[in-house]
């Protein structure tokens, strides 16, 4: 297993690094056609075009848990769990790789044939969709204030007139929540150097997705000197995103994602990995 422990404070990687997913286990303990040929090269079922033949490959930004994390050596999570029904449907195993957080807006390495599409627990936003195409939504997320129980903040409105100090990660949605408040959170690069920029004391509260505070505060240790201080409704969906104009993926994805709606493959995945289903996520589609 590839260490994490240097990742919370190391520059944006340049180059995607390869990672196992759980996929090809599982899909070959079903015999459900891993690592199965897809029909032609750089093509898989359907004639959908792929980067590598053979594979579904994915860009991610590690760690987002509950949504890509490694556990054992194998990146794991909600997003990896419905990316592999689209591999599944497509005669292909996921291949995942660690990219810096800054290629989903630019969409990049979707541009450069490093990957077919991205999962990263990524909010669909205009500005996103002028460089890449998205999913159906697939989750619906909001933002949280986690703050430390001595700071006593309150609120993002609190941070802002006690100037207290605040952070959140780099080019995500939460930090431009934030600044759209007003304030200028320090920015980190990963969700872990989000949290450790906390627990060390760089930054009073931060500001993230409220999912992944969530899994935070299961920690008794995080939950003792940190708290849920805000749920911020922004009204995000997460979406998958592939290279503008690759309908044929997005079609594909789109389709895994309402046939796991319609069997309950969704709700199943939902509740093993975020959590008891809202009412909400039952009807979006
Ligand atoms: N949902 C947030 C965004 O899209 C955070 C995603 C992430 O950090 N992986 O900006």
């Amino acid at each position: 297993m590839t260490s994490t422990a240097d990742r919370t404070t190391a520059p944006a990687r340049r180059r995607p690094r390869a990672l196992p997913a759980a996929a090809c286990a599982a899909a070959l303990l079903l015999a459900a056609g891993c690592g199965s040929d897809g029909g032609g090269p750089g093509e898989a079922k359907g004639g959908v075009p792929v980067v590598e033949q053979g594979k579904l490959t994915t860009c991610t930004h590690l760690p987002y848990p509950p949504f890509q994390s490694e556990r054992d050596g194998r990146v794991v999570g909600f997003d990896v769990a419905l990316v592999d029904l689209v591999a599944e449907d497509l005669g292909v195993e996921q291949k995942i790789l660690d990219t810096p957080f800054e290629n989903f807006k630019t969409g990049a390495f979707l541009n450069s044939g490093e990957c077919d599409l991205a999962a990263a627990g990524m909010t669909i936003t205009d500005e996103r969709k002028k460089n890449v195409d998205f999913s159906l939504p697939y989750f619906d997320a909001t933002q949280a204030l986690l703050a430390s129980k001595k700071s006593g903040a309150a609120s993002l409105a609190d941070v802002k007139a006690r100037t207290l100090r605040l952070g959140a990660q780099a080019g995500t949605t939460g930090e431009s929540h934030a600044k759209s408040q007003g304030l200028d959170p320090v920015a980190f690069e990963s969700s872990d150097a989000v949290l450790n920029g906390l627990r060390t004391g760089q930054v009073d509260a931060v500001v993230i997705d409220y999912p992944v505070v969530q899994g935070w505060l299961k920690d008794p240790a995080t939950a003792d000197a940190f708290r849920l201080a805000e749920d911020i409704e922004t009204g995000e969906q997460y979406g998958f995103s592939v290279k503008k104009g690759n309908d044929a993926l997005r079609a594909a994805i789109d389709k895994a994602l309402r046939d796991a709606k319609a069997d309950g493959t969704y709700d199943k995945l939902y509740e093993e990995w975020i959590g008891p289903l809202p009412a909400s996520a039952k009807d979006a589609s």
